[in-house]
């Protein structure tokens, strides 16, 4: 018997790295996914649900949230509970990084799209799921936050802000909702190979002046990961499904990292 077979799961940003491998992990367990996300040129909407679907049966439902806009998640939620009269599972992974050298010289409005889309977005998901998640006396939820959620970036502060915040909101989140089966967990990766990671890593090259080289690529790489290798999506997918599982119900209010030893220092 598949271990999430009857569950339907919402992962934010599924049509990228950590959430594409996230639907994919969830889909192989047996639940119904429902994601979203902005298209990726690499592999369209359409070429994601077949695949899942193909591969495991099982059902996939998108719609395409800008979820810095309220109404959009709102609306996200709507179509879900339409097709399938609950979410039991919630992955909050959408999310951007922006960078500067302070936070003083990063525009306003980068700021406010990089806070709302990566703090507020989950506390609005959150505040959606929770009466659902109770009426069905069962839920997981997960933040993606980062090791940025747990120690300080130079050019990150403002990305620190946020997946700090999504820390807090999930300590707060797993207090209030202990007692009623809900578990609230984060996660926080180290340098995942996504489209988000190259930009860092662009970024970092640029305030060098230099172009992002195989020889600065490697140099990055080992400066973040004690391994030597960068984190593939499909890890940190294993860790959401093992925390959605069976087994997990004393384990909330905990951040999980999964970062190639970059802690450790
Ligand atoms: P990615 O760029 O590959 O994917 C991001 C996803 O978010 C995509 O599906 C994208 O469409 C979606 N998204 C972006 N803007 C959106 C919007 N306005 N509305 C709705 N969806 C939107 O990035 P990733 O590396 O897979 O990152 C996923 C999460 O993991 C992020 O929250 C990120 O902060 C976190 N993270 C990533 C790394 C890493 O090294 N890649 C490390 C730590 C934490």
């Amino acid at each position: 018997m598949l271990a999430l077979k009857g569950k339907v799961a919402l992962v934010t940003g599924g049509t990228s790295g950590i959430g594409r491998g996230c639907i994919e992990r969830l889909a192989s367990e047996g639940a119904s996914i429902i994601f979203n996300g902005i298209q990726n040129k690499n592999e369209s909407v359409d070429s994601i649900r077949k695949s899942i679907h193909d591969k495991y049966k099982t059902d996939i439902f998108y719609h395409s949230s800008d979820l810095t806009k309220l109404g959009e998640i709102e609306e996200l939620f709507e179509k879900s509970l339409k097709r399938f009269s609950k979410i039991d599972i919630l992955v909050n992974n959408a999310g951007i990084t922006l960078n500067s050298p302070t936070i003083d010289q990063m525009p306003l409005t980068d700021l406010n799209f990089m806070i709302n889309l990566n703090l507020m977005a989950p506390i609005h998901t959150c505040r959606l799921v929770i009466p659902i998640m109770l009426k069905n006396n069962w839920g997981r939820i997960i933040n993606i936050s980062s090791v940025m959620g747990l120690v300080g970036g130079k050019g990150s502060s403002g990305y620190n802000a946020t997946k700090h915040g999504l820390i807090g909101l999930t300590k707060g989140l797993a207090l209030e909702l202990g007692d009623k089966n809900i578990t609230v967990n984060a996660i926080c990766p180290g340098s995942v190979s996504t489209p988000m990671l190259e930009m860092v890593a662009k970024y970092h090259a640029k305030q060098q002046n230099s172009e992002l080289s195989d020889d600065l690529h490697k140099k990055f790489m080992e400066a973040k990961c004690v391994t030597k290798k960068f984190i593939e999506p499909e890890e940190v997918a294993n860790l959401v499904a093992f925390l959605c599982g069976k087994h997990t119900q004393n384990i909330t209010g905990a951040s999980y990292a999964i970062d190639g030893g970059y802690l450790a220092h």
